[in-house]
């Protein structure tokens, strides 16, 4: 992981981004904002899923005559995102959002675009400029429009990205001169190598915080890949201070699957129990897939420290695969063996598996509240496959204290 790039820093509400904040998580709500309770109760799902901050569209007047009784009524800041009509900006300011997206591409009056800027500079309001792949192409000046495509044709990615350096250089020019530089840059495309390649070289030329999305990436199945490819590549080398990741589902799996991006990448600290779990092979003799399943639904109800469970499906290299978990099971022949911290503590029949694991997850919950014991307290040294194992199968683990 490459140390965090440094940019400037701006204010979402209470939210840092930039700078040295943490990389905020968000999400955008997918009900028509005007529908007040609908919009409300997503705004709260989302901010309970991890969500720093949350988007809602405002292509209407009642839209941002709704943020009225939203924002103050959220756990969370709200960003209004804005197109094509400069007034909704000026109503969602005035209705106290905390962030204002804005396609200045299509604002084409820079004077419209100047009075947004004056409103947010006024409020400390920062903006977010949007040079992304969908409306980044000429669409008026035709001949404009032509020597892009003509670009585009001759070398699709390197033309976009020089297109959207070309106009976030000129949208920023006029948030220059009215000496504003409360700005969040994105540069979203669907391919994700576009992403990575725009957003390094934006990250070269501007010390703005960046938006990093993978845009239109479609739903969670296919979209999360494309989306983490992208994202992950980018946050291990230092660059993006806010990510959005976009599905065309549940808004609230983007703010799932963000987050476990992020505490897997150390940029956010796991609130929650970590599972993990053995793909299984031809050695495996329970029914895991179930019992991973079932202890995953299980610790999300029940457990609320960040403890690191595994679920593994044998001895032989179990193990090693859940190195410093803080509760394990081995299955093996139908019965499965319970390590905590490194030390076993039982052996179950495979019909109290589940039972068995979650009661010492609690157990050790209790014992770390009491202030007893603490999460991954010890480090397991893994006894090699190939040691003897005990009579009923188990292998030794040596528990070093830190
Ligand atoms: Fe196979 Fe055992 Fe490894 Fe699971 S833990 S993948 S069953 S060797």
């Amino acid at each position: 992981m490459s140390p965090r790039r440094k940019t400037r820093q701006v204010a979402v509400g209470r939210v840092r981004v930039g700078g040295d904040a943490p990389v905020a998580l968000q999400s955008m709500t997918s009900t028509y904002t005007y529908d007040i309770d609908a919009t409300l109760a997503q705004i709260h799902k989302l901010a309970a899923a991890g969500a720093d901050f949350v988007r809602v569209a405002v292509p209407d007047k009642r839209d941002t005559e709704a943020l009225q009784r939203i924002v103050p009524a959220s756990p969370v800041p709200i960003v209004a995102d804005v197109h094509f009509h400069f007034e909704r900006a000026l109503e969602a300011i005035a209705a106290g959002v905390h962030k204002i997206r804005l396609n200045p591409g299509n604002i084409q009056d820079r004077a419209k675009v100047r009075r947004v800027i004056a409103a947010c500079k006024e409020r400390g309001i920062p903006i977010r400029v949007g040079a992304n792949e969908g409306g980044i192409v000429e669409r008026r000046d035709k001949g404009q429009r032509a020597a892009e495509q003509a670009e585009l044709d001759k070398d699709y990615a390197a033309g976009l990205i020089r297109i959207m350096l070309d106009k976030l250089d000129e949208y920023l020019r006029v948030f220059d001169a009215e000496g504003f530089h409360d700005v969040v840059i994105s540069a979203k495309s669907p391919d994700p190598r576009i992403v990575i390649d725009a957003y390094t070289a934006i990250s070269q030329r501007y010390d703005y915080p960046l938006h990093l999305g993978v845009t239109h990436a479609g739903p969670p199945e296919t979209g999360r890949i494309r989306s983490i490819a992208a994202l992950s590549s980018l946050l291990a080398n230092g660059i993006g201070d806010t990510i959005r990741i976009s599905y065309a589902a549940d808004p609230v799996y983007e703010v799932e699957d963000g987050k476990e991006l992020l505490c897997s990448l150390g940029l956010r600290a796991r609130t929650e129990p970590e599972l993990i779990a053995c793909p299984t092979c031809g050695r495996i003799e329970v029914d895991l897939f179930t019992l991973v399943q079932d202890v995953r639904a299980k610790l999300a109800a029940e457990i609320t420290l960040p403890m690191k469970v595994a679920v593994m499906g044998c001895v032989v290299n179990g193990p090693g695969e859940c190195e410093g978990a803080d509760v394990a099971i081995f299955a093996g022949k139908g019965r499965g063996i319970i390590y905590v911290q490194g030390e076993q503590k039982q052996t179950v029949t495979e019909d109290r598996m589940l039972e068995a694991l979650l009661a010492e997850c609690r157990e050790l919950e209790a014992r770390v509240q009491r202030g007893e014991a603490k999460l991954i307290g010890a480090r397991v040294e893994v006894a090699p496959p190939e040691a003897p194992a005990r009579k009923d199968g188990s292998v030794p683990l040596k528990v070093l204290r830190r």
